[in-house]
């Protein structure tokens, strides 16, 4: 018997500490196929580009782990997933008698010209950690980040702190096509926070407006107004890991659809999802994309595998954090935040970054502290991303940092 969990986030490392736990790496063959061996601790890569945390803090090699749990590491990315069978990029197919997909998401750049080229996502340790580099170098002093969800609000706010604490001049400029920073999350205290935060920090939001081209230079926005930066930063929403797989078992943005009990829809019940690639819809209540929500359901998704093997009845997913309920906290900068608390309630606090660090801490010792291997990959293919930016002023100093 095979098990085969794919990725190496929060969702993969706790479905490999749940393999391990259970002692089924010991009564099957447990394969870890992931693109890059390493963990990315992704909430503290706003703070990385803020230049409080180095590379190394927040990325780890999974190889300890995978040793100590006795499962195979795959350094591969997935391509497509089959009834019985994954194929990998290369054309090798393994085959399997389960799956856990726990490959993430992509940013989502929504077809807007220029987008993927010329912008910077918070999803890349290289990219973020660069662009405080270049900041603290004075090397760049306007930037337009695109989407004021909790990825735009954190960056804006970081980068912001920096150059406050640098005594530099940065002109920031947030867009969003929604009229308030957060308003996905739909609670309106949180929202007026994040503003005053914001605004008192020294950044424009700029709301209401789609971006519908970017370039070097900056962005455009659908009014054909043109807001000019040295650097554009991308957080405008996210993707599915771009794996092929049965059309019903993909929402059109990639994700995995899964059943109550994580089985991916379509498939023959041995697939299952979790974390940021799965869509967890019930009763119109959906699970949010969020760490908390990767660990849980990485871990009941391993849960219901040892019990099909061993004939017990599955259990049903309960999301924690959800469209109805969401439970979130948002960091901006050292020493300040907000800790959403469902629609109503909001608390301006700190302490969400204390939070941040102790659960930092925890997976830097879970996975012994070891270096990631930076070495293995090109940086460019980090997080499943395109080759970055190949004709942009930028790349030469990329490709050497
Ligand atoms: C900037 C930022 C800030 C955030 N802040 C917070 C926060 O404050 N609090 C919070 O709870 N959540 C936050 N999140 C969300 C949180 O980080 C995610 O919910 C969490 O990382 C999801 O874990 P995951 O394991 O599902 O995916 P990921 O952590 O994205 O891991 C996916 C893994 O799959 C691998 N992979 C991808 N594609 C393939 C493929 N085709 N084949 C093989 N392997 C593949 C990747 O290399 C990676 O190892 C933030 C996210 C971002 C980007």
């Amino acid at each position: 018997m095979r098990i085969i969990v794919v990725g190496s986030g929060f969702a993969g490392v706790e479905a490999v500490r749940k393999l391990e736990k259970l002692g089924l790496c010991e009564r099957a063959e447990c394969l870890w196929v992931t693109l890059a061996p390493k963990m990315v601790f992704l909430p503290l890569t706003p703070a990385l580009a803020g230049q409080r945390y180095e590379p190394v803090d927040v990325e780890w090699s999974v190889e300890s782990l995978a040793k100590r749990a006795g499962i195979e590491l795959v350094d591969a990315r997935v391509v497509a997933v089959e009834n019985n069978r994954i194929r990998l990029e290369g054309g090798e197919v393994l085959g399997y008698d389960y799956l856990v997909l726990a490959a993430g998401a992509r940013p989502a750049f929504y077809g807007v010209p220029g987008a993927e080229e010329h912008s910077i996502t918070a999803c890349s340790v290289s990219e973020t950690w660069w662009l405080g580099r270049r900041i603290r170098e004075g090397r760049i002093s306007s930037i337009v980040i695109v989407g004021a969800g909790f990825v735009g609000v954190e960056m804006a706010a970081e980068l912001l702190s920096l150059s406050k604490s640098l005594g530099l001049e940065l002109d920031i400029t947030l867009v969003d096509v929604n009229s308030e920073p957060l308003e996905v999350l739909g609670n309106r205290r949180a929202s007026r926070i994040v503003r005053r935060v914001l605004e008192g920090l020294g950044a424009r939001l700029v709301m209401g407006q789609p971006v519908v081209r970017v370039s070097a230079e900056g962005v455009v926005l659908r009014d054909g107004s043109k807001i000019p930066a040295d650097a554009v930063v991308w957080a405008a929403g996210f993707r599915g890991p771009g794996i092929d797989a049965p059309g019903e078992s993909l929402t059109r943005q990639g994700f995995f659809r899964v059943d109550r009990y994580l089985r991916v829809r379509g498939m023959d019940g041995k697939v299952y999802a979790a974390g940021d690639t799965m869509h967890f819809e019930h009763g119109g209540n959906i699970s949010l994309k969020m760490a908390r929500e990767a660990i849980r359901s990485a871990s009941r998704a391993v849960e219901n595998i040892a019990a099909k093997i061993t004939g017990k009845e599955e259990k049903p997913y309960k999301p924690l954090i959800t469209s109805r309920r969401p439970l979130a906290g948002v960091c901006l900068g050292p020493g300040e935040g907000v800790v959403i608390l469902g629609k109503r309630l909001a608390l301006r606090t700190g302490l969400i970054n204390w939070v941040h660090e102790k659960l930092r801490e925890k997976y830097s010792k879970l996975l012994g502290m070891q270096r990631a291997p930076y070495y293995r990959r090109p940086m460019n293919q980090e997080h499943g991303e395109k080759p970055w930016r190949k004709k942009s002023r930028w790349s030469p100093v990329l490709a050497e940092a």
